[in-house]
């Protein structure tokens, strides 16, 4: 799995298209190019957690780039905070659920190149972690030499494929930063992304050359995906500043050690921030609690233009999110066992939900419902302007969402029958500190 860090799926598109990236473009024509939807965060390094652990990032304990432990378990350097821009990325790997296998303790021997997220990887199955590397790069970082990335991007590319071609192994993930950062630099239509482009094209070229020459293409599966994309940013708000102005005591990155704030701000990015507030308290309090004190604060940002979605976690799973002219909406969800979209709702059955559940039941139904509503006059206007013959309208009958539904069900209480915890499914120990061990690991101790 190639990452193509920062990639937008039109200039990918695009730029095939124009017969720049061959190698992409066959790609392309042999399997499938897809648009996909990124996580949340949908920043470097916690939207690599879908891709390795088959997990949504806050859940796996890395809500964001920069975070605030309220527990103070974690993160116990007054302040509290972490920060995995520098030198605390070594922490995510202690940072990440123990209980939640990453696929490099899953799929060995693996090969991670500038991955976020390493936790199962040896010393030697790693590519962009040497001293001289770090060194390397950081420099590159501070001088804001865009054209350094690309060397590194080069220079990990072609590292990578000789390990592919060298060694055998059953997983590699071979992030490129590149486009990232000349994104960030020059807009995602510069010429020097195009160049970035280059650099994965030619990566997929030698590994797939040198897998065809060995007969190992026709077993091999090479993705190349994106972590998130890319926007046209022309202006910024220092959001600390504005918090200080009105009247806020904050506690923020760079310096992030302040022993007392009104509010902990913790930046993603240049699009996201978590506010964090009632630091004195070390479990989280959920919205409706907060409103009577914050409500105001909630209002003013609504009111700044920089401010296009203020989301607020109202319990473990469910949050209220506010956009500005466009109203509000709840959300609920379950990570475990996501929830089957019921295409209609029906009254459910007394004699079937002890009465605590039928609430939470009568809730997800109204959800159900709006969305049928919702679904069903887009069908109309799309069939108001598109008139075709009756075969669609056969797909919404009532037989067929019957049908649905019926499957979804029965698809839902296998996957609850089945489930078992990664420790059991896995045979992972649970580790007291340190990584969670594979089976062969603990066979071997
Ligand atoms: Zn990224």
């Amino acid at each position: 799995m190639i990452i193509a860090d920062g990639v937008r799926p039109d200039v990918l598109a695009r730029s095939i298209d124009a017969g720049q990236l061959p190698a992409l473009g066959a790609l392309r024509d042999e399997g499938q190019l897809s648009t996909i939807t990124s996580a949340f965060p949908s920043v470097t390094g916690p939207a690599y957690a879908p891709f390795l652990m088959g997990r949504y990032p806050g859940s796996v304990g890395l809500p964001g780039l920069r975070w605030y432990d309220r527990s103070r378990r974690i993160a116990r350097l007054p302040g509290h905070s972490r920060s995995y821009v520098g030198a605390e990325m070594r922490l995510v790997d202690r940072d990440i659920d123990r209980a939640s296998p990453t696929i490099f303790e899953l799929a060995k021997p693996s090969l991670g190149a500038l991955s976020v997220i390493g936790r199962g990887l040896r010393r030697r199955e790693r590519i962009g972690q040497s001293p001289s590397f770090v060194a390397r790069a950081a420099a590159t970082h501070f001088r804001g030499n865009v054209r350094g990335w690309l060397a590194i991007d080069r220079e990990v590319g072609e590292e990578a494929a000789r390990r592919l071609r060298t060694q055998r192994m059953r997983f590699a993930f071979i992030a490129l930063t590149g486009i990232d950062k000349t994104s960030h630099a020059a807009g995602q239509d510069a010429q020097i992304v195009l160049d970035a482009l280059r650099i994965v094209d030619d990566t997929v070229a030698q590994i797939r050359l040198d897998a065809e020459r060995d007969g190992r293409w026709k077993k091999m599966h090479l993705w190349v995906g994106s972590d998130h994309g890319h926007s046209q940013v022309s202006e910024h708000e220092d959001l600390v500043a504005l918090l200080t102005g009105w009247g806020y005591s904050t506690l923020a990155h760079p310096w992030a050690f302040t022993t007392s704030a009104d509010i902990a701000v913790m930046v993603s990015g240049n699009a996201m921030t978590h506010l964090y507030l009632e630091l004195e308290q070390k479990t989280r309090p959920w919205w409706p609690a907060l409103g009577e004190r914050w409500n105001d604060l909630a209002e003013k940002l609504l009111s700044r233009s920089s401010v296009d979605l203020l989301i607020l976690p109202t319990s473990p799973s469910s949050c209220e999110i506010r956009a500005p002219g466009r109203g509000s909406a709840t959300l609920t969800w379950s990570e475990s066992r996501p929830l089957a979209q019921i295409r209609k709702a029906t009254p459910p059955s007394r004699a079937w939900f002890p009465t605590a559940t039928w609430a939470l039941a009568a809730c997800l139904m109204l959800v159900a419902a709006l969305s049928v509503a919702w679904h069903n006059r887009q069908d109309r206007h799309y069939l108001a302007s598109h008139p075709i013959n009756g075969s669609t309208h056969e797909e919404n009958s009532e037989a067929e969402i019957a049908r649905d539904n019926q499957l979804m069900t029965e698809v839902n209480l296998e996957i609850n029958r089945k489930e078992r915890s990664p420790i059991t499914e896995y045979g992972l120990s649970v580790a007291t500190d340190g990584p969670a061990k594979t089976r062969a690991e603990a066979r071997i101790e």
